[in-house]
Order: C-alpha cells, then structure tokens, then sequence
C-alpha cells in the first residue's frame, strides 16, 4: 500500500486543483465572451482562512489575495509581505491605519471620510493606494456601498487625495442563482463606469471588481476586470454571514 500523503501535502494539492479549475473557468468564459483572459485578473479571497491556506495557493502561483475584517488582513499582510493585498471589506476608521500601511489595494471605499483618512495614513515611501469605489448597485438597505447617483461625486473627491489613486468601481449585489439578475447588476455597475468616465470630469476607471465564486461568468461577461474568489479556491467558510460581524 502506498504511504498516506501527509494532510498539509493534500491540502496544498487541494487549493492548487481548486486553483486550477477557478482560473480555467476564467480563461474559457472569457473566450465564449471574446475577451482576452489577460484581461481579468484573479483576486484570492483567503477571509477567514489561516496563512498556511495562504501559504498553499501561493505556492501554486496566486500573487493577489483579498481581506475582509482589518485584524485579520493585516496581520496576514505584515507575515506576507512578498504577497499583493486587497481590502476588501467594511472599513472603520479606527482601522485604516494597518490597512494604509500594509495593502495595495482597496475596493471597498463607500464614504469620503475613509477614503481621506488612507491618503493621509498612506506612508509616503510607498506607491499611491489603489482604491475602488463600492456601490450599491442593487438598493439592498442592508449593504454597504455608497448610491449610484453618489459615485461620481465620490469619485472625484476621491481622484483629488495625493496618495490614492483611483481604478475603479466595486459591487457586492445579492447572491442569486438567476442568471439574468445576475447579469442586470453587474451591467448597471459597468454602465455606471461608462457614465463616469463619459462624464466631462477627466475621470478614467479601468477597473471593475465585481464577481465572486458563484456568479463569476455572469461578472466577466459584463466586463469585470477583477474577480474576487473565496470559496470556489479555499473551501467553505466556516462562517458566511459577513455582514454580521461589524467589529472587523
Ligand atoms: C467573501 C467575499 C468574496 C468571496 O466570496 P466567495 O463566494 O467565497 O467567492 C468576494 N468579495 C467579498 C467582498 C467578500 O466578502
């Protein structure tokens, strides 16, 4: 009988087979949408996972990975410091700070106040914080995301801070199996941008954030530039209800 593989050895085969299968999906619905598979980049949402999972799929070449809760992402940020990090949950202001200091990106900026407290925490010594605007693209009250007619004026708040610079527009609209719904949301995110950038403003977003493990064709067809995947790469949370959790 063979010798059982060690469970840290199955695990690292396990996120990298899973990684496999997410960026293949990626590559064949970019085709069956005519776009170029370069032009959707793989963000790894490792929220509530240990750095070892981390650790794993990076080893089978994922760069790029996202946070949800501040403590958690930062202090994954500080072990990792080789790695890209992506805030990408509510953020308080009495946690900016880490997240000024420790990540590349941020897609979840709702409010100017937060957006001026990270270029004025962003250290100097680094390259601006790239920051997306969140909107809530689909009127949920319970979700965080600023209103679609508030993003442009947000966005040119935002494009005026010296140490960010601002990419884009980020969503989070209800999980539904409906393909069509699905796909209505995500087009009004990307009209949105259109009207942004089309706006006599100078204003220039390139980056669309939207999609997640369970609507990731139904984003790219829409044009998403970055997808942010969890479950679909790490297996399932423990816990989902992230909404519920506001001391992050
Ligand atoms: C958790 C989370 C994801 C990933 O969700 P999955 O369904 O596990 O892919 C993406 N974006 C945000 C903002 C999240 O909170």
């Amino acid at each position: 009988m063979p010798t059982p593989a060690t469970t840290t050895s199955q695990d690292s085969t396990a996120y990298a087979q899973r990684l496999i299968v997410v960026r293949d999906k990626i590559v064949a619905t970019c085709r069956q949408c005519g776009r170029e598979s370069e032009s959707v980049s793989l963000l790894a949402v490792s929220k509530t996972f240990p750095i070892e999972a981390v650790d794993a799929v990076a080893a089978a070449g994922q760069r790029a990975f996202g946070e949800n809760y501040a403590q958690e992402g930062v202090e994954k940020a500080i072990a990792r410091p080789e790695l890209e990090w992506h805030f990408i949950g509510p953020l308080q202001s009495n946690k900016t700070r880490g997240v000024a200091e420790h990540f590349t990106w941020v897609h979840s900026i709702d409010r100017l106040k937060i957006a001026k407290r990270l270029s004025a925490q962003r250290p100097t010594g680094l390259p601006p914080l790239q920051v997306c605007v969140q909107v809530n693209i689909d009127g949920e009250a319970t979700k965080s995301g600023c209103a679609p007619h508030e993003a442009l004026a947000l966005c040119q708040a935002i494009a005026a801070l010296p140490q960010l610079q601002l990419r884009g527009l980020m969503a989070i609209p209800e999980a539904t199996a409906d393909q069509t719904t699905q796909r209505r949301h995500f087009a009004a995110l990307r009209q949105l941008r259109d009207t942004i950038n089309a706006a006599d403003t100078g204003l220039k977003l390139d980056t669309l954030s939207m999609g997640m493990s369970d609507d990731l064709e139904s984003a790219i067809a829409e044009g998403a530039t970055i997808v942010r995947i969890g479950s679909a790469i790490f297996g399932p949370r423990t816990y989902t209800d992230t909404s519920a959790i506001v001391a992050n």
